[in-house]
Formats: C-alpha cells, sequence, structure tokens
C-alpha cells in the first residue's frame, strides 16, 4: 500500500482555510492533524477537537522529547504539530492535512519534502480585515498584529507548490480537492499502479 499524502496548507489568518478545510474533510480518507497550542481557547473551541490546548511547560515538554513534527511562535503564541499520530496516519494508507503557518511549514519542506504545500490567499488586504472584524475572536490589537503578521505570510507564498486565492467558497473548494486527486496520481505516487495492472493479466 502508498503511504498516505502529506498535505499543508497555509494562509494568513482569516483567508478562510478553515471554512475551506471543515468541507475537504468531509472525505474520511483525509485525516486533520490537530495541533497542540499555547493560545487559550476561543468561545466554541473543543480541547481535543480544535486544537490540544496546552501551557507552555506542557508544550516544551512535548519539544525536548521529540514529540513535535514542527513548532512556531505566531502572535504571541506557540503552536506545533504532534509527531506520533501523524505518522502513524501517513503510515496507514491515510492522507494527512497541517493547517500551519508559513515558518512550521517551512520546517516541514526541510524534513518532509514529499509533502505537497498548498498557500491560501485573501483576494486583498483589505478583505481580510474586513473578514478578521466579522469574525470578532480578536480583539482590534490582535486584529493588527495578525494582519502585519499577514504580509510576511503572503510574501511567502511563493515557496509554496500551489497557489489559490479564496474569493468564492465554491470554488476554492474544489480547487483543493482538484490539487489532492492531481498529486494523488502522479508519477511518483503512482508506479506501483502499472505493476498491478501488468501483474493482473
Ligand atoms: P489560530 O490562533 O487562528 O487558531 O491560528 C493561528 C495560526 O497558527 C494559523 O495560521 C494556523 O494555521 C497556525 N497554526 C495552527 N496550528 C499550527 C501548528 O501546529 N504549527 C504551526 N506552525 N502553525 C499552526
Amino acid at each position: 500500500m502508498n503511504k498516505g499524502l502529506l498535505i499543508v496548507v497555509s494562509g494568513p489568518s482569516g483567508c478562510g482555510k478553515g471554512t475551506i478545510l471543515s468541507q475537504i474533510l468531509k472525505n474520511e480518507n483525509i485525516y486533520y492533524s490537530v495541533s497542540a497550542t499555547t493560545r487559550a481557547p476561543r468561545e466554541g473551541e473543543v480541547n481535543g477537537i480544535n486544537y490540544h490546548f496546552m501551557d507552555k511547560q506542557e508544550f516544551m515538554e512535548l519539544i525536548e522529547t521529540g514529540g513535535m513534527l514542527e513548532y512556531a511562535f505566531y502572535c504571541d503564541n506557540y503552536y506545533g504539530t504532534p509527531r506520533k499520530q501523524v505518522e502513524e496516519m501517513l503510515e496507514s494508507g491515510k492522507d494527512v492535512i497541517l493547517e500551519i503557518e508559513v515558518k512550521g511549514a517551512m520546517k516541514i519542506k526541510e524534513t518532509c519534502p514529499e509533502a505537497v504545500f498548498i498557500f491560501i490567499l485573501p483576494p486583498s488586504l483589505n478583505e481580510l480585515r474586513r473578514r478578521l472584524e466579522k469574525r470578532r475572536t480578536e480583539s482590534e490589537e490582535k486584529i493588527e498584529k495578525r494582519l502585519a503578521e499577514a504580509v510576511n505570510e503572503i510574501k511567502a507564498a511563493k515557496y509554496y507548490d500551489y497557489i489559490m486565492v479564496n474569493e468564492d467558497l465554491t470554488k476554492a473548494i474544489d480547487e483543493l480537492n482538484a490539487i489532492i486527486v492531481a498529486e494523488k496520481l502522479t508519477q511518483k505516487r503512482s508506479l506501483n499502479k502499472i505493476d498491478e495492472v501488468l501483474n493482473n493479466a
């Protein structure tokens, strides 16, 4: 059996990654890696589903024991990908999505170059501000911080394999699905199919 595909999705806070991914994840063969974070839960967020919420000491212990595939410090908090489940899922043939910011994604690029890297752009910075303000999950000060960070993140989009613009939700979902389907059909991930056909004569 082929190993699963590791799919890394980044985009500035408010670009709509979460909404797009919630549709993609209806596919049962795709596993969403639940990150660890030191950020406080937002209203409605559930521990173990949205994030593994933990304090800084717990987070640092995970790093020290090699339990993190990557981690980064973003807008005053730590965020990281717990290694174990991701590796187990990939081994069992499931595709895994990491929804992570740019610094963490670049770490994955070094350690797992076979992963596919997708960046989601907002239609404009004004629209990004509008979406963040409408969401009402951050204070005005935190929104400004996230917007400042967004400019740096967008500049790093050029290091990704695919760059999408989330202007129309349905189109964005279709595009992300298309990328995943096409990536799974690439020659390097499909060589075993040739032997299967030849041996099944
Ligand atoms: P939020 O606080 O809005 O949930 O997330 C802030 C940023 O952290 C987002 O860009 C999100 O993609 C990123 N993020 C979430 N989990 C991880 C992770 O495990 N590692 C890294 N590097 N970034 C993450």
